[in-house]
């Protein structure tokens, strides 16, 4: 017999699912909202003019297809880092972070969770929010790290659920590693505020835990780099020592480029000498070193000031565009006079939306109205454009009312 007659059928992916059946429906204005990728008004794939430009550049320059070295590109990661940190970051200036090059977002989060595994001498766990992006209990109980959870999302405000978070942290064993969504949390869209994220801080500092940040959309939620960025600099203006997991797939519209930085701030320099000794030692056996196409196209667009302010420019297009069709989709839905309250799709932020519809809600919204999205009830705002919100919103109306 072969060695895989025993082997268990596995479960679909969530997502793969949805577009099966988007690509089987038959309606010819049907609506995919499962996908989290970008989609300019037309609902086609963006292709940043910036990308296209700093790609030219690239092919132009006849560069060897030589390995990089573990860490990656040079170049490409210190850009990263000062686009994370900020110009004004001590530890930056002071050479105490290490950082890495990695397989996008994903392979950040997994390095990380290799690197807590081995080397974190508090207790091997990590608390993640409910819910949370789908991949991170696989990748981080991959890496070793058992998982648990704290309080996040409130489902009867369909926002923050802030004071249960607050107390989660504080119930937390002292030294407790957590993982916070930097900004545009992904499946909710409900980011705290500013203060909010004051007092997060504290709580953090307070139970001596470790902060792990996940920034997946540094300028995709607000539109700017830098107020993105607020939670993870505020966390190290108070002193914490975070580690940091980047990605360009949004933000760069780099998604299949898998061009992401994963970083630790350490205590000095010489500390973070020995990090990143670690951090190699941990690559090296993974995939030995990254792709560089990629990020040979980010580090242009990042280290040139012209290419870099038109890429900023472009980023804060696509956030504005998914704002305009979160105002679009909730004035739809009042216009028809909806008796539900629809505030909370322009109070979230980022890629996507938490309807705040049930299970039973969304398979009767993709089988009668062919309109598709996960069972949680998150859409993908960049899969609106002004053509199909229209008859989002009646979909969304003749089920809820
Ligand atoms: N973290 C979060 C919260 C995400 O939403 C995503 C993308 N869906 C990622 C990490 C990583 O994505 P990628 O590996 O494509 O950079």
């Amino acid at each position: 017999a072969s060695v895989w007659a025993q082997l268990p059928q596995g479960p679909p992916d969530a997502i793969l699912g949805i577009t099966e059946a988007f690509k089987k429906d038959k309606h010819p204005k049907k609506i995919n909202l499962g996908v989290g990728a970008y989609r300019d008004d037309k609902g086609k794939p963006y292709v940043l003019p910036s990308v296209v430009e700093a790609e030219q550049r690239v092919v132009q320059q006849y560069l060897d297809k030589e390995y990089a070295g573990i860490t990656g590109v040079p170049d490409f990661t210190k850009a990263a880092a000062l686009l994370a940190y900020g110009p004004d970051s001590a530890p930056l200036k002071e050479g105490r972070i290490a950082i890495t090059q990695s397989i996008s977002g994903t392979g950040a989060l997994r390095i990380g969770g290799a690197f807590l595994q081995r080397f974190y001498p508090g207790a091997k766990a990590i608390y993640i929010p409910t819910p949370s992006w789908a991949n991170h209990k696989a990748v981080f109980s991959d890496s070793g790290l058992e998982i648990k959870q704290y309080r996040y999302y409130n489902k009867d405000t369909i926002g923050l659920d802030f004071d249960g978070m607050v107390a989660d942290i504080k119930n937390m064993p002292k030294g407790s590693i957590i993982l916070l969504h930097a900004c545009a949390h992904n499946p909710t869209g409900v980011d705290p505020t500013e203060d909010q994220w004051r007092a997060i801080s504290d709580a953090v500092k307070e139970g001596e835990h470790y902060p792990f940040f996940d920034m997946a959309y540094q300028g995709f939620a607000s539109g700017d780099t830098d107020k993105d960025a607020f939670a993870v600099r505020h966390f190290l203006a108070e002193g914490h020592l975070p580690c940091l997991a980047q990605s360009f797939a949004k933000n760069m519209g780099l998604y299949g480029e898998r061009v992401g930085a994963f970083s630790i701030v350490t205590a000095s320099a010489e500390e973070k000498v020995r990090v990143d000794s670690q951090i190699k030692i941990i690559v090296r056996p993974l995939y030995s070193n990254p792709p560089v196409h990629g990020a040979r196209i980010a580090s242009t667009i990042l280290n040139d000031p012209a290419l870099n302010k038109q890429w900023l420019g472009e980023v804060k297009g696509m956030a504005e565009r998914i704002i305009t069709m979160r105002a679009l989709l909730k004035e739809n839905l009042e216009k028809l006079g909806s008796k539900q309250k629809w505030d909370h799709i322009t109070d979230q932020i980022g890629m996507f939306a938490y309807t705040g519809l049930t299970a039973a809600e969304m398979t009767k919204l993709a089988e009668e109205h062919s309109v598709y999205a996960t069972k949680d009830g998150r859409i993908s705002v960049a899969g609106i454009t002004s053509e199909n919100v229209g008859r989002l919103a009646e979909s969304i109306y003749k089920i809820k009312g």
